[in-house]
């Protein structure tokens, strides 16, 4: 594990020496700097795909819409449908809005949907298994099914406005 190396040399390293060591580990691309402005973070592995601490991804994006490229492309009005639906269910509940919420493929028997469970995003950390059963949100997948059945692995990443 590089990691491993580069952490004994910045340990061995004085003061003067470290800006030097991580210099070249970023020249190098074992490391990447964190590109949001407002997150103290700045040394991350070059196997993260997203910061840790705020979410942004290595090219300074935050966590933005996303949906697998085996789908779609999806209509706006089904993905305005889902957000509004977010906001509302978590809003109701007066439980704090994630940055983003990711929905998967799922099966039965008979067909494939979109899971009414989902993963919440708040920043890097992620909340797995939440449901959204019977409700808005449960409608508003079920439109998107109807409107395409998901396939294997299919994923989908709704950012909700911050
Ligand atoms: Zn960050």
């Amino acid at each position: 594990m590089p990691t491993l190396e580069i952490d004994v040399l910045l340990d061995a390293a004085t003061d003067e020496e470290r800006p030097a060591i991580l210099r070249v580990a970023y020249k190098a691309g074992l490391l990447w700097q964190c590109l949001n402005p407002s997150c103290g973070l700045d040394e991350r592995l070059r196997s993260d795909h997203r910061c840790p601490d705020c979410g942004f991804d290595r090219d300074g994006r935050p966590i933005g819409d996303s949906v697998s490229a085996s789908y779609g492309p999806v209509p706006d009005e089904l993905l305005t449908a889902l957000r509004e639906s977010l906001v509302e269910w978590f809003t109701e509940r007066g439980r704090p809005l994630p940055d983003a919420v990711s929905f998967a493929y799922t099966d039965t028997y008979e067909s494939h949907d979109w899971s009414d469970w989902g993963s919440l995003h708040f920043g890097g950390r992620t909340e797995p298994y939440c449901s959204f059963d019977d409700s808005g949100v449960g409608e508003a997948l079920i439109e998107l099914t109807g409107f395409e059945a998901p396939r294997w692995n299919d994923q989908l990443t709704i950012a909700l406005p911050g």
